[in-house]
């Protein structure tokens, strides 16, 4: 119950529009209730020449009009049309209404399942896919539309209207209306239990088909590895496979359809049959008139209507309660990187960095970083090296809170980064990383993602100092060249270029430099190596290096192992101690020399 208050709390902010849609389906019963009355008019009066009704006589009366049978042909076609087209209008209304209202409550919770999303720590996305969270926004948002057309405006219409009909029935005759009412339920109760089936039969179609799109998204996303195994036939005869299968289960659950059809048919042909019968008996006795049996008829079928559409609050709350539950994840789920009520502002820092004896891992019980305590004093370079795997990245990914260490404690200029505002924190930390991240945008607004204000000239400044400016303006619009998705137009050491000159916009105090050059060539990472250096300048930077030739210069160097360190100094005192960076350098150095011979 508390994820369905929750849930309705989307509907408080658009009170107005709710208030207006309960007017219209209060009117909307009304009407309903109204439809068979001309036809009553038709049958009594103008056919069988029964006298008035006293309210419509008096009424004639007053306004001297005496009532032919062709006036009352005419006033039942009028009245029908006229009910008929007030009933259209009503229901016109309703539909926008109702569809502004819950599309406005299921964007206002696909927004907040957004914020919150992206708030979520990197471990958090790495965890869960991105297809996932995607679902969750997309289509389980659309729950707080069905819930609260399930919990409210579903029953509140059924029950108004069944009560109004109710009403008026029983005003024409007592034992056909308990008649009624007593069919309808059995009615309503063979429909439910046949719908059973019919639903199971749905929900594997759903399925069949969401595994179709999914398979879709993968290979498409893994086009080069499928073309490059040759693996299309294969894909395609996967894909043929759950073509049939959605295609089966779309069988079934037409023919499951089609026999529920017929049996609810048949028990509803026989309940209309027994009121028909015992309402002819009654006609016969003088109890009712024939128009009178008309509109029980009528009434008859609405109340099925209503009834089954009562029966399906329950059923339809369970098909949503999955969604509710995956939204409620998402709204209830704790950020792991959280800022503190009175985090305190970091307007400007000078990039003293300490990491003191800190502990982490991603799993419980499995830390990758063991008792780490290091330090980089402003405008110093530390670079750390280590083979894969060892907690380079990790280890630089505390320093702007990405993750928080089980022990210890990171400090920024004196300051636990758990005691200052994530955004002022974030603000002084720029990011160069192995595989570039760039948008399906223009190079201009690539460069810019860090600093939306910068001008056209600051922007070719940027690119300049990254070695990029060259490139950009040979592609076809310059810099207003939109990418690639992920910037697959470029090529990778382009896309390097590209997320340098984001860095030096910018210019934040502390640099995080992990493996920039490790995926290009060695005539590639001379340039962007200069173009590092310029970013560099004056800044506090942690590089992390596969290649020792970029971090040769470095203030210091640690070695990183099994999440320990285990030596640093700079470059001649490492080699000078002949431990494991020298036995690194070694073997890299071993390798350069025969590439060269070859
Ligand atoms: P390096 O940068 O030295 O190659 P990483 O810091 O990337 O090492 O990874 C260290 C260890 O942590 C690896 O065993 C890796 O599998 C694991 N790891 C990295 N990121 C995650 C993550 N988001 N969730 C779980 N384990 C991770």
């Amino acid at each position: 119950m508390h994820k369905y208050r929750r849930l309705l709390r989307y509907a408080k902010r658009w009170r107005a529009l709710f208030v207006f849609v309960l007017i219209l389906t209060v009117a909307a019963s009304l009407l309903a209730a109204l439809q068979p009355w001309p036809m009553k008019l038709l049958v009594d009066q103008v056919l069988g020449q029964k006298p008035l009704p006293p309210f419509l006589r008096d009424a004639l009366t007053k306004l001297a009009i005496h009532p032919t049978s062709s006036f009352l042909m005419g006033v039942v076609v009028l009245g029908g049309l006229f009910l008929f087209a007030l009933n259209s209008v009503l229901e016109i209304g309703l539909i926008w209404a109702w569809t502004m209202a819950g599309r406005r409550m299921v964007y206002d919770l696909a927004e907040d399942l957004y914020a919150r999303l992206q708030r979520r720590s990197l471990s958090f996305h790495s965890r869960n896919s991105v297809g996932d969270s995607m679902s969750r926004i997309t289509v389980d948002s659309w729950c707080v539309y069905q819930v609260f057309d399930a919990l409210f405006f579903t029953p509140f219409h059924a029950v108004l209207t069944l009560a109004v009909m109710i009403f008026l029935m029983a005003q024409l005759d007592g034992i056909l209306t308990i008649l009624s009412l007593a069919i309808a339920p059995l009615i309503m109760g063979a429909s439910f239990f046949l719908g059973k089936p019919l639903r199971a039969a749905a929900k594997l179609k759903r399925e069949i088909e969401s595994r179709i799109q999914s398979q879709i998204q993968q290979i498409l996303t893994g086009i080069p590895v499928v073309q490059a195994f040759v693996q299309e036939e294969r894909e395609h005869r996967r894909f043929q496979q759950f073509a049939d299968a959605a295609i089966r289960a779309q069988q079934q659950s037409t023919l499951i359809g089609s026999v529920n059809g017929l049996t609810s048919g048949l028990v509803t042909t026989l309940g209309t049959g027994l009121v028909l019968w015992i309402g002819a008996r009654h006609v016969i006795s003088g109890q009712l008139t024939m128009g009178g049996i008309l509109v029980f008829l009528v009434y008859l079928t609405s109340l099925q209507t209503q009834m089954k559409a009562l029966a399906n609050v329950h059923t339809a709350l369970q098909e949503f309660h999955v969604s509710v539950d995956r939204v409620m994840e998402v709204l209830e789920g704790e950020p792991e990187v959280a800022q503190k009520a009175h985090a305190m502002p970091l307007p400007f820092v000078r990039g003293q960095i300490q990491i003191e004896t800190v502990t982490f891992g991603y799993h419980p019980e499995q830390p990758i970083l063991k008792n780490i305590s290091l330090e980089i004093m402003p405008g110093q370079c530390l670079a750390i090296v280590g083979s894969s795997g060892a907690g380079k990245s990790t280890l630089a990914g505390l320093i702007p809170r990405f993750y928080d260490p089980w022990q210890g404690r990171v400090i920024l200029d004196g300051k636990d980064v758990r005691e200052v505002r994530l955004e002022d924190l974030r603000q002084q930390v720029a990011l160069v990383l192995q595989e570039p991240f760039l948008f399906s945008t223009s190079v201009a607004e690539n460069i810019a993602y860090g600093r939306l204000a910068a001008t056209r000239s600051e922007i070719e400044a940027a690119a300049r100092a990254a070695n990029a400016h060259e490139f950009v303006m040979k592609l076809p619009q310059g810099y207003d060249t939109v990418l690639g998705e992920r910037g697959a137009t470029l090529s990778g050491g382009e896309r390097q270029r590209v997320s340098i000159a984001r860095a030096i916009l910018r210019n934040a105090p502390i640099l995080i430099l992990d493996e920039p050059t490790s995926a290009l060539d060695s005539q590639t990472e001379k340039s962007i190596l200069e173009a590092l250096e310029r970013l560099m300048a004056g800044k506090t930077t942690l590089i992390i290096a596969h290649r020792l030739s970029t971090v040769r210069k470095a203030d210091c160097i640690v070695v990183l192992r099994e999440g320990q360190i285990a030596e640093s100094g700079t470059h001649a005192q490492l080699l000078k101690q002949d431990g494991a960076y020298a036995r690194l350098h070694e073997m890299q150095f071993a390798g350069e020399r025969q590439r060269r011979a070859i």
